[in-house]
């Protein structure tokens, strides 16, 4: 049996904890003004920020996001919204 738990430091790059989620994270390309904060705060460092036309956006990898809200919880614009995982 496979358990993932976070035994080591960093270890959480190598544990998939998607499958943790109960809640997604849904960004709003259009209203985020590219601060990075989202990227900052993951606890999963499943947020990375991107150049799309000369602007910073973010994108999650979902393999490793676990729908925690943090990232929701400070975005300065409220571009972040928490949608029920579809399973
Ligand atoms: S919900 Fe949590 S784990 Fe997922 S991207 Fe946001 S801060 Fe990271
Ligand atoms: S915190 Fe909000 S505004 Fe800042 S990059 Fe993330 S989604 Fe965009």
């Amino acid at each position: 049996m496979k358990i993932n738990i976070t035994s080591k430091p960093s270890s959480t790059t190598i544990n998939k904890t998607g499958g943790w989620r109960t809640y997604r994270p849904k960004t709003d390309l259009d209203k985020c003004i590219g601060c990075g904060a989202c990227a900052a705060v993951c606890p999963e460092n499943a947020v990375v920020m991107k150049e799309i036309n000369g602007k910073q956006k973010p994108f999650t990898d979902f393999n490793f996001c676990k729908g925690c809200g943090v990232c929701a919880e400070e975005c300065p614009v409220k571009a972040i919204t928490m949608e029920l995982e579809k399973k």
